[in-house]
């Protein structure tokens, strides 16, 4: 069977190097929509010009997503191993340990992919029906790449719904899902099938490690620990008390198992973080580093204002519980708000405060969340930290 072409009659976006192509951007006729959905394309020009190789999904916005720049590449087993070889030394050259994202999707040149190493077990993420397709061989490349003794498909995540999947969560090969993280020279429990996304935060990697430079001697207020990534390393590097604070009592649980492992103290806290924070406010309590890194606020784009407004609270309410000559991080994981435009909102909310803040890092993910130059959006990761009076 021939590969079926998908033309582009103004193409825009493709031309311009983006590995996205809208369902307005292309010729949808009965043709075009009698495509199963997640089949390999070309995409061609009118004047049958070559823009790539892409997985097609006529129920989704994003129509075709781009796997290469030549038509007809073979998308197979070898395809995903010569990228995950490529994504592989990348980050073993930043790493030196096998801890780490190893696809970023559209950063990976993978969209809808991604998959986190931890040692010999993977998480593997299936974001659109086109990759739900390449499964097989994708577990291939990953024998014959990485050697995985465990697998576990995350087939969970809530976007899976706009390309007309259902959501499960599966072992696809060996056992086990509580596993040991090393980053930043801690080792984290991590589970990686009951926990949220794919059971631990890469992203937050280098952040941790800034935060820790601060954290000698010092009280921590870790909000949104989720399982203590940053408070963890915060009390191995020496700090005299931490707090975790996160609304997830599994979360927290195995924070404070990770704490006794590493032979360091960490006190939990279940609370809603707003509410917390208020009352920390009352009762005059203060922390000399302060870490707010909440779940996404703005989920969707109509959800910009609201979400926005509550980026500004928060960074507002967590300077109120920060000690005079203290550090703040306010961080945002939703790729719906721009980083100037989150940016404006946490320098409004500090503002609010009557404190004089200094900006002394802006920072995204580490090495192993690579953006794609011409998908801002995959830039998702935004974190400030501020030296406060
Ligand atoms: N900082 C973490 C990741 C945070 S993920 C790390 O470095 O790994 C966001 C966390 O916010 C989740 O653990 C979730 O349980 C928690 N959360 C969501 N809403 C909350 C709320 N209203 N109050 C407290 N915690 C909340």
């Amino acid at each position: 069977m021939s590969r079926k072409s998908i033309i582009l009659p103004k193409g825009r976006r493709a031309r311009a190097g983006s590995p996205w192509i809208f369902s307005n951007e292309i010729r949808m006729d009965e043709a075009a929509k009698a495509i199963a959905p997640g089949s390999i394309v070309n995409v061609r020009g009118e004047d049958g010009r070559a823009f790539g190789t892409g997985y097609f999904n006529p129920k989704s916005l994003i129509a075709v997503r781009l796997l290469a720049d030549d038509c007809d590449v073979v998308v197979d087993a070898e395809f995903f191993a010569a990228r995950m070889t490529r994504a592989m030394a990348l980050r073993d050259a930043a790493y030196g340990a096998p801890f780490y994202r190893l696809f970023h999707a559209e950063g990976d040149g993978v969209p809808g992919l991604v998959i986190d190493r931890f040692g010999d077990t993977v998480t593997v993420q299936i974001g659109t029906a086109g990759m739900e397709k390449q499964l097989t061989a994708i577990a291939m490349a990953l024998d014959a790449v990485v050697k995985p003794r465990t697998v576990i498909l995350r087939a969970d995540a809530p976007s899976r719904s706009l390309e007309g999947l259902d959501s499960y969560v599966k072992t696809l090969k060996g056992a086990g899902t509580r596993i040991a993280v090393e980053e930043n020279g801690v080792r984290y429990v991590a589970d990686l099938s009951e926990g949220q996304k794919t059971g631990w935060y890469y992203d937050q990697r280098d952040n941790r490690a800034f935060i820790a430079h601060f954290a000698k001697g010092k009280s921590v207020l870790d909000a949104y620990s989720y399982t203590g990534g940053f408070g963890l390393l915060a009390a191995k590097a020496g700090a005299k008390e931490v707090v975790c604070l996160d609304s997830s009592a599994p979360a927290l649980a195995i924070a404070e198992e990770s704490a006794r492992a590493n032979g360091v103290k960490i006190q939990a806290v279940k609370a809603d973080v707003f509410e917390e924070l208020a009352r920390l406010k009352t009762a005059e309590e203060t922390f000399d580093i302060v870490l707010a890194d909440p779940p996404p606020f703005v989920k969707s784009k109509k959800d910009l204002e609201p979400g926005a407004k509550a980026y500004r609270k928060l960074a507002r309410l967590a300077a109120d519980v920060t000690a005079p000559g203290g550090i703040l991080m306010v961080a945002s994981c939703s790729h719906n708000i721009p980083p100037e435009r989150f940016a404006a909102e946490c320098a409004a909310g500090l503002e609010r405060t009557g404190r004089r803040a200094a900006l002394i890092r802006q920072a995204g993910a580490g090495v192993d969340h690579p953006v794609h130059p011409l998908l801002p959006e995959s830039a998702y990761l935004k974190a400030l930290v501020y030296a406060l009076d």
